[in-house]
């Protein structure tokens, strides 16, 4: 079997661009743009979460570095041309890249616009090299600055004529912040102006009820993680009437703590409950992993070939890249 999921055509519907590409490409760039590293922050261990974080927070300190690069557009193309070779290596064949654009204009003192078409440039021509079919997915972080952050990006994405690489928003960051009243209809505008699909992280810190959010309020049409749905019947049969995907990263819920040690996956209710799902990286080179390996995570805690025979099938059909049917 263990062979077999290595050779296994995949799917990544939920991976992150600074948690995808290798962290000596990231202290090779730190290193050669010589950026500040915070005192506290140790390149040799803290780019890396290896054993189950205290919380999300500790999860994240491999971004006080990553935030800080690419220093130039060469850079850029270096870390999205690296973060395809790694999807290479699991047998990835479609993609969707998240990332949310803007701390790339600020590094760059370039407008939103040029750090988006960048990016987009990037992307489409790593796929192409790879082999490898591609969209980009919008994050855009969670608190008081969300909805601007969501103009902003929806503005650019306007202006450089509403790319069809460009496949949907995401809502990630701190479940326990408030955002604006107006940002679930702002998605909802989105969705249904620009075609634009939409996947939301709720459920990772605990509270299901932010799944109810996602998808009654947001028009979800995935979730990332949702690992609380198993708290609650009624989100279990929404997730499952509705017929919403949620992106299931193993390694990820052991690491950020959303499953504690001696859990069982709630993976496994999912399976139970007929939930959709999809197996996904999140950001595997923060965990030294690779999407295969949660493949393999799964199959410990499940021993479900079954799925794993469905998995790339399910992948297509949640996928939010259109016309993957037949590949
Ligand atoms: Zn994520």
């Amino acid at each position: 079997m263990v062979n077999s999921i290595l050779d296994m055509k995949k799917g990544e519907l939920h991976v992150h661009l600074n948690g995808l590409v290798s962290s000596e490409v990231v202290i090779k760039l730190l290193e050669k743009s010589a950026v500040d590293i915070p005192q506290s922050f140790d390149l040799k261990k803290d780019l890396n979460i290896l054993e189950p974080a205290k919380n999300l927070t500790s999860y994240l300190k491999p971004w006080d570095v990553l935030r800080l690069i690419p220093k130039s557009r060469s850079d850029l193309t270096l870390i999205v041309f690296d973060s395809f070779e790694n999807l290479r290596k699991s047998n990835v064949k479609f993609v969707e890249i998240r990332n949310s654009v803007l701390y790339i204009a600020l590094l760059n003192n370039v407008n939103i616009e040029v750090a988006m078409s960048w990016l987009l440039d990037d992307i489409s021509r790593a796929s192409e090299y790879y082999k490898i079919k591609a969209g980009l997915i919008l994050t855009v972080t969670r608190g008081k600055s969300s909805l601007e952050i969501l103009r902003l990006l929806l503005n650019a994405y306007v202006k450089i004529g509403k790319p069809e690489l460009i496949v949907g928003l995401d809502l990630a960051g701190d479940e326990a912040l408030d955002y604006p009243n107006a940002l679930p209809y702002e998605f909802i505008r989105a969705k249904t102006e620009f075609g634009l699909k939409i996947t939301i992280h709720a459920g990772e810190t605990g509270c299901f009820e932010n799944i109810e959010t996602a998808v009654n309020d947001f028009k979800a049409d995935r979730i990332g993680h949702g690992t609380a749905a198993i708290k609650s019947q009624s989100t279990l049969e929404l997730l499952r009437e509705k017929d919403i995907c949620v992106e299931v990263c193993l390694i990820s819920n052991r690491l950020t703590n959303a499953v504690g040690e001696g859990e069982l996956h709630p993976v496994i209710e999912f399976i139970n409950h007929k939930v959709p799902f999809v197996i996904c990286s999140d950001n595997p080179s923060i965990h030294a992993s690779s999407l295969t390996d949660d493949y393999l995570e799964f199959y410990r805690e499940t021993s479900s070939s079954q799925h794993l025979h469905d998995m790339y099938r399910n992948q297509k059909k949640y996928s939010f890249i259109k016309g993957l049917y037949g590949n």
